[in-house]
């Protein structure tokens, strides 16, 4: 589905893009700041598969989303269903602004 909004098939507001990684504002923000750093390949299902086979690629995720957040943030991985993963190409939230409200973890 994430790929399907970098081609263009699907909408989908891109924030920004480097070779390996693409940033998308979530549709349903928990946040003031809710984007989602997503590497452009579709190998790696979550954020434990992509540890183990790109870590490079995981630390340009980490450093984008903080660079994106402009200021102190909540990094959230959702992995495997019954944590609140829905879609399986991995994604990190970043969550910045008033977090007080939001989390994901009572999705
Ligand atoms: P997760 O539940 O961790 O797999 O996260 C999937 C996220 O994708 C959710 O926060 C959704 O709100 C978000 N989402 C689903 N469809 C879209 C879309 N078309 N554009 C932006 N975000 C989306």
């Amino acid at each position: 589905m994430f790929a399907r909004i970098l081609s263009g098939e699907i909408p989908g507001e891109i924030v920004r893009e480097t070779d390996r990684v693409f940033v998308l504002r979530d549709i349903a923000p928990q946040a003031p700041v809710h984007l989602l750093v997503i590497p452009k390949t579709e190998d790696y299902a979550n954020v434990v598969e992509l540890a183990a086979g790109d870590p490079a690629l995981l630390a340009e995720m980490v450093g984008l989303g903080a660079e994106l957040a402009g200021g102190d943030f909540r990094l959230v991985f959702n992995t495997g269903e019954d944590a609140g993963q829905t879609v399986f190409h991995v994604h990190a939230h970043v969550l910045a602004g008033d977090l007080s409200e939001g989390s994901l973890v009572d999705r």
